[in-house]
């Protein structure tokens, strides 16, 4: 069995992480849905799976909105059928040491990283528990296992995934729904693009493969644990980073 057909749903797809998963899955022959938070970036993404031979399309998506997500995960049902792949990628960072942290800064990192996966994957579960068939993957991050001054919204959002993540493992492992995280360690796009040369040089320096990790690397393990390949891990949190945590 190969993942040939099957209906995944990447969330922030224009760009980085989501954008390689994206392509990843397109290039196993899911039909993939990618989402933007603009019409340009969805009309974008429809060009890429486009020109890759897929059938699938952008759409746009808020994904700390309840709302947006109930209208999507309805049209892509309506229109493609179960979504039987859930991959929660799209995340935000907003960080400030805790003395200074705002609500807005914690609310909108909680909404954005850790409520949508539990609205996500709730939209999509009966799809799959149906189908006797499904994937959800995660992206979290090594800051889930290691902390980082400034960023204690982030780290919170992202264990909070993992947990629900092993819980959820356990409510589906027998309808054959697996439910796992890829923490990235390091990673070269946007969300790291704008630190400070500093910053980046002593985080490098903590990376025994003494480099960042590239988008693909991520988008590799993602594909794996949605192909059959990884059909019998349930419940993990896979490091990728380069060796900057061991677990
Ligand atoms: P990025 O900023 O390039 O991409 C983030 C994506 O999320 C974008 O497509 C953006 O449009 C989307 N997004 C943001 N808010 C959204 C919202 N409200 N609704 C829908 N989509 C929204 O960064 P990236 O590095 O590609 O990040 C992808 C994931 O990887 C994130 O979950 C991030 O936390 C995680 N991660 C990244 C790194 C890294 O070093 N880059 C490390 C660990 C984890």
């Amino acid at each position: 069995m190969s993942i040939e057909g099957k209906v995944a749903l990447v969330t922030g797809a224009t760009r980085g992480i989501g954008k390689a998963i994206a392509e990843n899955l397109a290039s196993q022959g899911a039909v993939v849905i990618g989402t933007a938070t603009s019409e340009g970036g969805a009309a974008a993404i429809s060009e890429y799976l486009a020109s890759a031979g897929n059938s699938g399309k952008g759409l746009v998506l808020n994904v700390a909105d309840a709302e947006s997500i109930d209208s999507v995960v309805k049209a892509i049902q309506a229109e493609f059928g179960a979504i039987e792949i859930l991959v929660n990628n799209a995340g935000i960072t907003r960080d400030n040491l805790m003395m200074r942290m705002k609500d807005d800064e914690w609310d909108s990192v909680i909404d954005t990283n850790l409520t949508s996966v539990y609205r996500l994957a709730k939209g999509c579960l009966r799809g799959m528990t149906k189908a006797r068939w499904g994937r959800i993957v995660s992206v979290s991050s090594v800051v889930a296992s290691m902390g980082n001054a400034g960023q204690a919204n982030y780290a919170a959002a992202k264990s909070g995934m993992e947990g629900f993540t092993r819980a959820l493992a356990r409510e589906l492992g027998s309808r054959n729904v697996t439910v796992n995280c890829v923490a990235p360690g390091f990673i070269d796009t946007d969300m790291t693009s704008g630190l400070p040369e500093e910053h980046k040089a002593n985080l490098q320096a903590q990376i025994p493969m003494n480099r960042l990790g590239k988008p693909e690397e991520i988008a590799s393990v993602v594909g794996f644990l949605c192909s059959e390949g990884g059909a019998y891990i349930t419940g993990e949190t896979i490091q990728v980073n380069g060796g900057m945590y061991m677990a």
